[in-house]
Parts: C-alpha cells; structure tokens; sequence
C-alpha cells in the first residue's frame, strides 16, 4: 500500500489546482481503498461550517452546495474531537445526520478523519462503502497519512479558497505566520514568482552556438554584478551569517566546473542558453537533494535559485525599476536573495514568504537590514498582486485587503514606531545606567563586519563575543597563522582602548566550512566547538598563537572557549594555550611580566556547564552565557528547525531559573559573568537579566540603541520586583506577560509590539 500511497501523494502534488489535486485524491483514494465513496469536507471558519469540497461517490450536485454546523451529523463530531471514526453502521450512531442531498443513504460504513495543520482542524476526509463492515487498521492509518499529506497541500493554498470565492473579498483578512523581523510596513503586496520556472524550460537546440555563449557569459556576469553591488550596498546593515550567504551565491557563479559544464552542452550538445542551464542545474540539483547531509542538500536550493536568475535576466520578462510602486512588500512563495537583489532597497517596505522560518536565509537579512518580515503562512498568491496589505512584524501576522479604519490604526503606529526609533538613535551616545544609579556594561557582539560599527563606536564598553568562525567560512582551506594573526592584528587595533574577548574556532552543528565538511546524524550535539579544535591541536594552536602574537602590541585580548561541557576541556584548552603562550614568549624574547597570559573564559552554552561553576571558577577568568545555545539544549529544540520554531521560547520558567542559577553561582564563587546570546539584545530578555543581577550585557550593534534606552528608562529595583514574580511562574507566556505589563505601565510598550 505505501507505493500506492506515494503515488497518490505524487499526483496530489503534481495538480495544477487545490480543486484538482482534491478531485484527484478522492478519485485515487476511492479506487485505491476499493470503497464507494471518498469526500473532503473543508472548514470555513468565518461561518463556523464545513463544505463538502470534493466527492466521488456522492451526488455531483452536492459538492459545494452541502454545509455543515460545526459539531453537525458524524462529519462535525470527527472535526470536532479532531480524532478518527470508524463505523459499521453510520445511521445507528447517535450523531447521524441524513443529508438528502447526498444520497449518501447508498452508504452504511463510514471512517472519517480529520486533516490536521499545525494543530488546526481545516477539514475532515472521508470514505464510506455499501456493505456494512468497520475498516480495518491498515485502511485507517492509511486514510490518517492521506490526510497528513492533504493538509499540507491546503494549508500553502489556504486562502486560495476563500479569495476563489469572493474575487476581492470585502472584508480585512488577518493571517498567522512566524514573526521574522519586527516592524510595520503598510503597502502595496508586489507579487514575485519565479518567471520561468527551470521545469517549465523547454529543452531546445540552438541556431548559434557562438551567440548563445556570448549571452551565457552576458548573464553570468550581469548576475555576479547584481549580487556584488547588492552585498555592497548592504554592507553597512549586514552582520554575520547574512553576509556569507552572498558569498554562497558568488562561489556559485564562480564555480569553474559548474560554468563549463553549461559552456559544454552549449558547445556541444549545441543547446540553447536556458536549455543548457536547465540540465546542469537539474542535475546538479539532483545529486545534491540526494545527499543524506542536510547542510549539502540545502545546496540544492542555491543551485536552483542561482539558476532561477539566469533564466530570469535570459528571459527578460521582468517589470523594471520605474513600473515598481514606490514602496512594496515582496511577497512570494519562497523568497529568495535573488528576488531581494532585483528590488531597489528603498521601496522595499516587507517581506512575506509563505516558506522559512524565523531562522530562513531570507529571515536573517531581513533582521539585518531592519524589514519586518513575516514567514511561514497559509496564503496564496493569485488575486492578491498590488492589492494592498499591512505586516505586523511583532505579532507575525498580516492583513490583507486591510479596511480604511485598520489601515488608519497601522499608520499611526507607524509613526509611533519612527518616533520611537528617533529617540532611540538621540540615546545612543549615553551610558547605560538605571534610573537609580546602576551602571550596566554594554558590550558588542561581532564577526565578519567586525570593523563597520562606526553608528556605535565609542558607545559600548568593549567586544563581548568576537565570533572567529565567521572570517573560516568565507575561505576556501583554513586561514594561515599569518593571515589570522594580521585579522585578529587589526580588530585588536581597532578597539584597542577595550577589552575584546575571541572565542576559539566554533565550528560544527549548522557552522560548516566548505573545505572541512562534518557529516553528523545528529550535528548539533555532535563534533562541536571545543570538542573538534581539541581532537585537532595543530588547527587550535595556530589560531592561539595567532591571536597572542596580535594581541602583543595593545595586550587587550580576551580568549573565549566555546561549547565546555565538562573541566576536562577546559584543562586541556588551558594547556595547549599555556603551551602557545611559551611559545610566543620564547620567539619575541618576553618574560612572564612583559606579556602575562590574557584572560581565559568559557561559554555557558550547555547545560552541563551550569553545574559545573564551582570548578570553573578555580581555573578560568570569567564566563559568559550563549543564550542561543543554551535555550536550545535546554529545551531540546533545534535553533533552527521552523517546525518547532514556535517552541523556542526564551522566557520559558527553566531558563529563567537557569539564569538565575548562574549568577548566583558565579556571585558566590567570585566569577566574572557576562551574557552574549540574543537574548541580551532582547527588551524582554534584557530586562529579565538585569532583575537578576547581570550587568554585562554583550549584544549585536542593531540593538544597542534599544536597550540603552531601556536601561536608562528604568530603576533597577523594579525590575528585581518583576524577576521575583518570574520566578514563581508556571510559563513562558506568564513570565513574558509579566514584563509587558510592565513595560506597558512605564509607557515602553512599544519595544515589544507596534506602536508607543
Ligand atoms: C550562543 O549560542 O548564544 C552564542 C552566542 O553563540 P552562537 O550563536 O555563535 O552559537
Ligand atoms: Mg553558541
């Protein structure tokens, strides 16, 4: 039966409509199953009904004309309690409802199942037969997994139904997704698809071999030039892994073997341009989906979406700047860097993509450049091109066809938002200090664009996490001693008047290097961090004594060690950093007085790390919380699985305890402790740690401004007041709630939703 089901589940997916991948699933499933009748009946929430949608067995009058109450006849009790039903004899159940106008009474068993999405009931699939008999295990689950499947094709076509219906809809539609990327836009939704898609070229021999390289080579540049000047322009906004992924697209268009291979069937095969890029891209594509590594076949995706632009600039089919509206929200399936490349950065007011999560490629530059985004959403895309439409980046929600009063409540939380962004920016210059008097340290998180912070220079107190994986990821092999020794050189030059703490290569887990792959089951609890530099000493080594030598002439170095789990990682990293420390001494003739030995610390990012503060504290100089980590294994959520995106809460009680373990441990042994995860740049998250008693807070540049007005908002004993209440609270929604109304009180709503 399961060929017969990935069958159906094929043709499902391949139906150029929600109508027909419907009809096409009760036709397959009734032929499938040997059943008389198969029908769907889809939720309308508006109107509290379902509607029979699709049905082979049933009068063909019936489908979309029977509606049922929900809660009405055996349909609404399967919808209802959300769980299959199997009966012999449906007319003998208590619930029966006999429908006329079905001419279902042909009909005595009957199994129904709900199709589920993300926990909402959108519909109810049923079978029923003639002869009286209960279906059997194996018939229910494969009806169960039908409707698994069917949910998922509903739920990326949701409003499809709904706008199928009404054309243009006369009422405002309000639309759930994953906020990306805070913020309100209000504009016109500008609708991108994909213009030709690589499936829909047509395989074609050329008439000129000779022209059809000369325009290959036309478009490769022009996409290069593309990628470049957008990297380029948003270099400044651009932080950490947003970066490399311009520099993934690039190694594409770069990529010597994958251009021939298209030169080859060009001059060859004698293809057309679009031809040739189709069968190499699609081969390409091919073997990568077909890779077990989740990091390799997610190269798939840049393959396509590099190819995608080259078809697009071979096509030409696209509108140009000046018939763009003056500011747009990009909405698409799936949006790509591709998509963002090809519109002017200043009428992009949004994004909405209907796939990605909050931690999608798109997502993160979104967060970078300060576009509120929405992501993940049941939407389609037909009727809804240059129509207009509000994103709440805060709530994650959109609306659509928005009415004049709820266009009017947006604008002036718009503003309300600009005002505050305004006092936010005149804030920055200050020190961060509680209105009664408590100074806290403000630190900065950096990596790749570690010396284009000058919006925040001079106002932060030092480098709190210099991510030295970053500058590994964009090389081809490992970075010489010399070369890290003159990076590190400059980046200590630069802040030389602070302390700037480097961790240690943190490689592994969703940080791989192209000319180091780590294929892993499970690669976030895998060869990570300390536990991959520690197995190669000589990778380690060097990257130690680069960073002593660089660090001889302003000595404000601070080493970090990322991933501790257990002391024994610890004395061997101590060791080995104590070895190249000699070393350098030895080789720039020092004595122990003219170069002592830099700060070491750890990061507290497994849980296992939090027990172990007491020994710590006897061999380290400080410590310092990875919040992302840390709540990822804590909760066991993987930090970047949209999935279970919604679970990853910061607030949750035992990461609250958790903190509040740490300071207290690292008060009682006398331990340095400072905290560089998001959550330091988060106003609830901040806010949290102060009432706590942290006061190094190390944070990325975006979102220094905000909490520095924050801290300078507030008198630290009320935030102890909240804390003391937080840790009382069974949940993350309470702990959160707890703030906000604070937040609210003090007038400071507006850092955690739109508006003032
Ligand atoms: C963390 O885990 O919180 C952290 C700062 O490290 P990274 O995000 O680089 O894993
Ligand atoms: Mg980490």
């Amino acid at each position: 039966m399961l060929s017969q089901l990935r069958q159906i589940v094929e043709q499902v997916g391949d139906a150029k409509s929600l109508t027909a991948a419907m009809d096409t699933l009760v036709q397959q499933t009734k032929l499938t199953m040997k059943v008389d009748c198969c029908s769907i009946f889809i939720t309308d929430p508006n109107v509290q009904e379902l509607n029979l949608m699709a049905s082979e067995g049933l009068a063909s009058t019936a489908v979309g004309t029977i509606r049922l109450k929900f809660g009405e006849g055996i349909v609404g009790l399967v919808h209802q309690k959300g769980e299959p039903l199997n009966l012999a004899n449906v007319s003998d159940h208590p619930h029966y409802k006999y429908l006329p106008a079905s001419q279902e009474e042909l009909f005595n068993s009957f199994l129904g199942t709900p199709i589920i999405h993300k926990r909402q009931v959108l519909g109810v699939l049923v079978v029923q037969q003639k002869k009286p008999r209960l279906f059997s295990e194996l018939e229910e689950s494969f009806l169960v997994t039908l409707a698994m499947h069917l949910a998922s094709v509903l739920a990326s076509s949701g409003l499809r139904l709904e706008l199928d219906k009404l054309n243009q809809p006369a009422s405002s539609i309000h639309l759930q997704g994953c906020p990306a990327s805070s913020g309100i836009a209000i504009a016109e939704a500008y609708v991108v698809r994909p213009i030709l898609t690589l499936a829909e070229v047509n395989i074609e021999k050329s008439y000129s071999s000779s022209k059809e390289i000369l325009l290959f080579e036309m478009i490769v540049k022009k996409c290069s030039d593309e990628f470049s000047n957008l990297a380029l322009t948003l270099k400044e906004q651009l932080s950490k892994e947003a970066f490399a992924l311009f520099d993934i697209y690039s190694h594409v268009l770069k990529d010597k073997t994958f251009l021939n291979a298209i030169r080859g069937q060009i001059n060859e095969a004698h293809l057309t341009a679009s031809s040739a890029i189709k069968v190499v891209a699609e081969s390409y594509i091919k073997q990568f989906e077909a890779m077990t590594d989740r990091y390799l076949s997610e190269r798939a995706s840049e393959i396509r979406d590099v190819a995608q632009r080259l078809l697009y600039h071979l096509t030409l089919q696209v509108e140009d700047d000046l018939n763009l509206p003056d500011k747009l929200i990009l909405v698409a399936s799936e949006v790509t860097l591709s998509m963002l490349a090809s519109i002017p950065t200043e009428k992009l007011q949004g994004i909405v993509s209907v796939h990605g999560g909050v931690s999608s490629h798109v997502a993160i530059l979104a967060r970078a450049l300060g576009i509120p985004a929405v992501m993940g959403l049941s939407l389609s895309l037909d009727n809804i091109n240059r129509k207009p439409l509000i994103i709440d980046g805060y709530a994650g929600c959109i609306i659509l066809f928005p009415d004049q009063p709820l266009v009017t409540h947006y604008q002036v939380l718009l503003e309300e938002e600009n005002e505050l962004k305004n006092l936010v920016e005149l804030g920055k210059s200050k020190d961060a200090v509680t209105l009664d008097g408590q100074r806290i340290s403000i630190l900065l998180n950096t990596g790749l664009n570690a010396n284009q912070h000058g919006a925040v220079a001079g106002h932060f107190d030092g480098i709190g996490l210099y991510r030295s994986e970053l500058p590994f990821m964009l090389t081809d092999s490992f970075p010489t001693e010399l070369d890290q020794t003159e990076s590190y050189g400059k980046l200590l030059e630069q802040y030389s008047e602070f302390p700037v703490t480097m961790r240690t290569l943190d490689v592994g887990g969703d940080k791989q290097l192209s000319y180091f792959p780590i294929v892993e089951e499970n690669p976030f609890l895998g060869w990570r961090g300390i536990r991959l530099t520690l197995d190669h000493p000589e990778i380690f080594l060097v990257q130690i004594r680069a960073m002593l030598s660089a660090s001889l002439k302003h000595r404000n170095l601070r080493i970090m060690l990322p991933m501790i789990s257990a002391i024994e990682e610890v004395h061997e990293a101590k060791r080995l950093i104590t070895q190249a420390w000699k070393e350098i001494k030895y080789e720039f003739g020092l004595t122990p007085d003219d170069f002592p030995l830099p700060a070491v610390g750890v990061m507290i990012e497994v849980p296992s790390s939090i027990f172990i503060i007491p020994q710590l504290a006897q061999c380290v100089d400080f410590i310092s919380i990875g919040s992302n980590d840390l709540i990822q294994y804590l909760l066991a959520i993987d930090r970047n699985n949209s999935r279970v995106a919604s679970l990853f809460d910061s607030y949750h009680p035992a990461v609250v305890q958790c903190l509040k373990l740490i300071i207290d441990n690292s008060r009682s042994f006398d331990l340095e402790v400072s905290i560089c995860g998001e959550l330091a740049g988060d106003p609830i998250g901040a806010l949290i740690l102060l009432g706590l008693g942290y006061n190094k807070l190390s944070m990325n540049a975006n979102n220094m401004g905000k909490i520095k007005y924050l801290i300078n908002a507030v008198p630290l004993h009320e935030l102890e007041n909240c804390c003391e209440q937080a840790l009382k609270a069974n949940s993350g929604t309470e702990i959160r709630a707890i703030f906000v109304n604070y937040l609210d009180r003090k007038g400071l709503g507006g850092f955690t939703r739109a508006g003032k």
